[in-house]
């Protein structure tokens, strides 16, 4: 095995100061690495001190100093390190100054790989992430190794280190606010799942967040593993450009090397030569999509030596993750999916693009300016009613017209029952929003539970 240990010298935090910027998950979990190692800790917050939560309060009282409401620019550029959450940008001022003056500023990522020995695996792309670092992890797991699925998809790097060992393999979902943050992090293994327009809220172009994802490359090296998507033009554009060895994955081809499709079957060949073909039937999770996921899950476990018929006892075993096209309820010949993981324009294409027709969909939320006419094909090929909810209702129905019969609602609720009331008699009720859910809920999970609940709470007709 290839594998490089990262963090060869990190640096001394004994005594060092460091501020953190962001009091979530990630800078609670950097700020606790840190007061372990003796670091003299500043955790930063624009929130308020109410709303940080007791998490925040627990490290003042373990020894972290508090600043919350605001940042105190001179706790920045006074600082031997500045170590930001992915929620915040790092253009914002008090780091750009202190940037300005020669502080060091990384991300979560980038801290917790100075001193983590196991394996880096890294899986970015503008959707499905989450769903092959679960799926990879897994049929490592399965296969007997220590692996564990971590980053973005939940579970902070650093929270890692105390139970660190070189045999470890850690696929971490990053995204590109992570990959922002990152400066020596080299993955042995980087996907690249796919790029579309997403963030249009935090970036200015779609270029520049196509750069920022580009970035889980930029240290690699020819001893490390590089999985691309072929058939999206801007991920295989970087092909030529990579250090790494190169693995491409495609639905449209059947390749030489890499893992490909033919007669419905995924065939992973190395050097022109079959090792292992999966018949589709075998994949567990529903979308053409997943495919792909699946694919890079599979490169991922042959890379780290996991024998494939091996891999594919653990596919059949895997369930996908909550909120991502999943069924919730068969009812008067309704099916009612949640998708509420698709937060933006592509997601939704991807979702819709799974069900051959009679669709009522459901869109709308938080807008992160996403260009709604790109669906418009697609509307009017397979759906039958939509009903649009949340603060983009109104964007989303000027940029799509009189394309099908149309509900507006505000709350999921009104929606649902919009929904039920316009759904064919056979047909599929599908939440794919397309945006954010943070106009009414704290994330696209509690958007999928209040679906589920909502459509749980339906009475049949008979
Ligand atoms: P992420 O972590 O990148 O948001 P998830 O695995 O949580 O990815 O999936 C998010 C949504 O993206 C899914 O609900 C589905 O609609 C869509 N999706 C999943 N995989 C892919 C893929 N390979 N290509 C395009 N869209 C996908």
């Amino acid at each position: 095995m290839n594998a490089l240990p990262q963090g060869s010298s990190p640096p001394r935090l004994a005594g060092s100061r460091v501020v953190v910027v962001g009091a979530q998950k990630s800078g609670v979990a950097m700020a606790r690495f840190l007061l372990s190692r003796q670091a003299s800790v500043v955790l930063t917050d624009v929130r308020s001190l109410e709303t940080l939560g007791p998490e925040a309060e627990a490290l003042q009282r373990e020894g972290a100093m508090l600043q919350a409401g605001g940042h105190v620019t001179r706790a920045f550029v006074e600082a031997d390190l500045i170590a930001v959450s992915p929620g915040v940008p790092l253009s914002i001022a008090p780091i750009a100054e202190a940037r300005r003056r020669g502080v060091r500023v990384v991300g979560e990522i980038e801290l917790a790989s100075w001193f983590l020995k196991g394996i880096l695996i890294g899986i970015t792309g503008t959707n499905g992430k989450s769903t092959t670092t679960a799926l990879a992890a897994h049929l490592l797991a399965h296969a007997g190794l220590k692996a564990v699925a971590c980053g973005n998809i939940g579970l902070p790097l650093t929270d890692l280190i105390p139970r660190d060992a070189p045999d470890h393999y850690y696929v971490v979902e990053l995204s590109s606010f992570q990959l922002e943050g990152i400066d020596t992090f080299r993955p042995w293994i980087a996907a690249l799942l796919n790029l579309a327009p997403d963030h249009q809220d935090r970036y200015e172009t779609p270029i520049s967040y196509y750069q920022a994802k580009a970035r889980i490359f930029r240290n690699q090296g020819a001893a490390d593993h590089a999985i691309l998507n072929r058939d999206d033009p801007q991920v295989w554009g970087l092909a030529p450009t990579l250090k790494a060895r190169v693995h491409p994955f495609s639905r449209a081809l059947d390749l030489e090397d890499g893992a490909g499709l033919k007669d419905d079957r995924i065939v992973v060949r190395r050097g022109g030569r079959e090792i292992r073909a999966i018949p589709l039937a075998r994949v567990p999770l529903f979308g053409a999509h997943n495919i792909e996921n699946v694919m890079t899950a599979l490169l991922v476990a042959d890379l780290c030596g996991v024998p494939l018929p091996r891999a594919e006892r653990g596919l059949g075993d895997f369930r996908g993750l909550p909120h991502r096209l999943e069924q919730v309820r068969d009812l008067d010949g309704v099916a009612y999916y949640n998708d509420s993981k698709a937060t933006n324009v592509a997601a939704t294409m991807k979702s819709l693009e799974s069900f051959p027709g009679k669709v009522v969909l459901i869109l709308g939320g938080k807008d992160k300016g996403g260009d709604f006419t790109q669906l418009l094909p697609l509307i009017r090929d397979r759906v039958t009613h939509l009903v649009l909810i949340g603060q983009a209702r109104d964007a989303i129905a000027a940029q799509l017209g009189p394309a099908v019969p149309t509900t507006k609602t505000v709350t999921l609720a009104e929606a649902v029952q919009a929904a039920r009331a316009a759904a064919p008699e056979v047909g599929v009720v599908l939440l794919a929003p397309a945006c954010a859910s943070f106009d009414q809920y704290s994330g696209f999970e509690e958007r999928g539970e209040d679906f589920r609940r909502l459509v749980g709470a339906l009475k049949p007709v008979v």
